[in-house]
């Protein structure tokens, strides 16, 4: 009798927990292979991915020769070539989980297409997500476009309906290799060595996800809606990388969170921001002309200026406003940036520069190592007001009075922006003001403010009248 062979095809799963592919391609086969599609042109503009997709794959491999499984790593552009090809042989079956973005979804149905037609076995499963997003939908089965009912009714599905399937791993007997050509994950990193950071910062893997997640339960979640906001300590669970890379599956964070003892009134505005998550790919399924376009359509009409001066000086936090300048700059350093200052930079870059939402989400495609399309457009547009259930365009936010709020001590700015550091605590976040001539020159140690926060006000909300 010949031997069965399940091919997993790996996208954004390097996981042995919870890996539905994985785990039922070793039910159902006496050998699995796993592979990964490197789609080089995919990556042009997301340089910091690069970086943690080649340490993911290198540590994935190792995790897999427990299992004596191979990951075998292909470069092709395009996927369609690799199917085509893949399908002439006929000799196996192919297993993926879902990745809940509108282009993924749909090679998905071309690809079942294409395997149904040779009489090829497949299998879809779910993927890094609680809830189906079409599972959940008003009860005018038009789909929720507000957060807080959405997500009420999102977390009853959840605990009501979704079945608790058992995802354990069967381990190989032999290790195989399945295709001839590969290529090392060292050959995926970026050219331009700029991440030194990166390597002190983040360590990214399965195991790691898993010891983060532990020590943000076991010392940090009780404390998460007051910690969440401030930038200087460690008060969110930073797991947005290992979740967009599917080291850790949503559905294992659930459980975690809910072993807590006396837990109530402790998680429930962090299991909101997991909520946020789906939501935002909830949103980007129903309504996928958000990816590229304003969600709220008066949006169209809103006069962006061209500045290309402002935008370098933002993007290379040199705005004179530290809260921008530290927010940036821990972007481009660690490929991380704290939520709280996220919504700071953005809203400076489209309220106070009146640049284009889309630009600055661009630039944090390419620098964020949590990159994720769904999450991506939604918080730009929630900052920028345009998108589903956002924060209203007239709320501007005075980057001054934020950092005072939120960093009132400057160590967060003090630690990024360091040419600051000789500047009186109380003028920290308004370090023009400090003017004794001696250990700091405004406008020569560090730059003056690009525009007048005032003044950016009055332009802003006239700029908004326009298109109310
Ligand atoms: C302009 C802007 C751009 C953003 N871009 C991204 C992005 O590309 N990728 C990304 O994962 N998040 C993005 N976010 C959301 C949020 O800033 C990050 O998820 C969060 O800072 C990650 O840190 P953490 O893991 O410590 O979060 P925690 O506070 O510990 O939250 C746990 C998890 O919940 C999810 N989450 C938290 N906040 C949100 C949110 N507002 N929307 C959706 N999911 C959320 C993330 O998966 C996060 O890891 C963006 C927010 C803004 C304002």
């Amino acid at each position: 009798m010949t031997k069965k062979i399940g091919l997993v095809w790996i996208r954004e799963d390097f996981r042995i927990i919870r890996n539905y592919a994985m785990s039922i391609a070793s039910k159902e086969n006496d050998t699995v292979v796993a592979f990964y599609i490197y789609k080089e042109r995919k990556f042009k503009d997301k340089e910091a991915q690069k970086w943690w997709l080649s340490k993911s794959l290198s540590k994935f491999k190792s995790d897999l020769k427990n299992f004596n499984i191979k990951l075998q790593i292909i470069k092709e552009d395009s996927y369609q070539k690799v199917f085509k090809n893949l399908v002439k042989k006929n000799n196996f079956s192919l297993y993926w989980n879902k990745i809940y973005e509108p282009d993924y979804l749909k090679f998905d149905q071309e690809l079942e297409k294409l395997l149904s037609s040779k009489g090829i076995k497949f299998q879809v499963l779910k993927g890094n997500i609680l809830n189906e997003f079409n599972e959940i939908k008003k009860s005018d089965s038009t789909p929720f476009r507000v957060f807080t009912p959405y997500w009420r009714h999102a977390e009853k599905h959840y605990i009501d309906k979704v079945p608790k399937i058992n995802s354990k791993l069967n381990k190989n007997l032999k290790s195989k290799k399945y295709f001839k050509n590969e290529i090392s994950e060292l050959e995926i990193l970026p050219k331009y060595n700029w991440f030194k950071k990166f390597d002190s910062e983040w360590s990214p893997g399965e195991s790691e996800a898993l010891n983060k997640l532990n020590n943000f339960i076991n010392n940090h979640i009780k404390n998460y809606a007051r910690n969440r906001n401030i930038p200087s300590i460690l008060g969110t669970s930073k797991l947005s990388p290992y979740i967009k890379h599917g080291q850790l599956h949503v559905e294992t964070i659930w459980e975690k969170v809910n072993e807590i003892k006396n837990k109530n009134g402790l998680v429930e505005k962090f299991l909101a921001e997991i909520g946020w998550r789906e939501f935002s790919h909830s949103m980007i399924n129903y309504f996928p002309q958000m990816l590229k376009n304003n969600y709220s359509k008066k949006f169209d009409k809103f006069p962006w200026e061209k500045n290309l001066k402002f935008f370098n000086s933002w993007k290379k936090g040199l705005t004179g406003y530290p809260i921008v300048d530290a927010g940036m700059r821990e972007l481009y350093s660690t490929g991380w940036m704290h939520n709280r200052v996220r919504m700071i930079v953005g809203s400076f870059l489209v309220k106070h520069l009146l640049i284009d939402w889309k630009l600055g989400e661009q630039h944090f495609r390419n620098c964020l190592l949590d990159f994720s399309e769904a999450n991506n457009v939604s918080g730009w547009q929630w900052v920028a007001g345009c998108g589903a259930d956002a924060a209203p365009y007239f709320r501007i936010f005075n980057p001054i009075l934020q950092g005072e709020k939120f960093d009132n001590n400057g160590e967060y700015v003090k630690k990024w922006v360091p040419e600051i550091r000789k500047v009186p605590n109380k003028l920290i976040h308004k370090p023009w003001e400090y003017k004794n001539g001696k250990d700091f020159i405004p406008g020569k140690d560090y730059p003056l403010p690009i525009v007048d926060h005032n003044e950016a006000r009055i332009k802003a909300l006239s700029a908004f009248k326009k298109i109310k």
